[in-house]
């Protein structure tokens, strides 16, 4: 997938990221009120991807723990500059995986979102028991994982069909407790109008009920990861538990050749 290219502004000043933050908890606040949830049933995660790691660091000293990144090797070295700061965010890989950048995420991400293939399934269970040999200190590692679901049809690349979940989650039941899956995630088509979105919103949260009939190990179906910047408060009326909000944060992104 091509890395998203927008206005290269700069960072944001951080009275400005608080006044952003503030405003996104208040609409989830607004959201969860009109919808009769109670808003410590959703989780707000920062999409910081392509953002800088003061920009984390400053959204983190402001009492928000979940960010969200998209590539493998920015998830890496954000991690390890805010982990030199002794600063320690709950990272979420929310972007497509390559099962080759699969060991740079294995216990960096507390969540991934994009698991959406059996082969990367495979590959994700694999590294974690490579390390719970090789690191004693993570001998009791378990990758958390929700799976994508492409609900748009041909249009989008990213995620498995609904046909398939089943299979998936049977894999999931037979690796060992190497990968647990908490739940699904979608990323319904980008649109002007928020309420595009809810169609596929409300299909997720069918989905994530319908297969909780069947009980499995190492399947706990809770999550339901869905809703971004323009369309987080119709996720949360669908039952969104984690909204993916990035540019209502961080302001629009730089662009990504000018990050690296
Ligand atoms: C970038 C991204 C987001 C955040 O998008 P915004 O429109 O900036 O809020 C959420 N989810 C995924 C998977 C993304 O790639």
């Amino acid at each position: 997938m091509a890395a998203p290219v927008e206005a290269a502004e700069g960072p944001v000043s951080a009275p400005e990221l608080a006044r952003r933050l503030a405003g996104v908890r208040e609409g989830l606040m607004r959201a969860c009120a009109a919808a009769g949830r109670d808003p410590a049933s959703v989780r707000l995660v920062a999409v910081s991807k392509i953002q800088p790691a003061a920009a984390v660091a400053a959204v983190l000293r402001l009492g928000q723990l979940d960010f969200g990144e998209n590539y493998a090797q920015e998830l890496r070295d954000k991690s390890a500059l805010l982990q030199a700061e002794g600063a320690a965010p709950r990272w979420h890989f929310i972007g497509p995986l390559q099962r080759n950048k699969v060991p740079l995420v294995v216990g960096r991400a507390a969540l991934i979102h994009s698991v959406d293939s059996l082969a990367l399934l495979e590959a994700l269970a694999a590294r974690v028991a490579r390390v719970r040999e090789k690191e004693p200190a993570q001998a009791a590692l378990v990758q958390e994982c929700l799976i994508e679901v492409s609900l748009a049809g041909e249009s989008q690349k990213a995620g498995c069909e609904p046909h398939e979940l089943p299979a998936l989650l049977d894999a999931f039941a037979n690796l060992g407790g190497t990968v647990r899956c908490l739940g699904l995630m979608c990323m319904p088509p980008l649109s002007d109008d928020a309420e595009a979105s809810r169609p596929h919103f409300r299909r997720l949260r069918e989905l994530l009920g319908e297969l909780g009939q069947k009980p499995r190990p190492h399947v706990e179906l809770r999550e339901l990861s869905m809703g971004m910047s323009h369309d987080y408060p119709v996720a949360i009326a669908e039952g969104a538990t984690l909204v993916r909000v990035g540019t209502a944060i961080f302001g629009a992104r730089p662009s990504r050749a000018a990050s690296q």
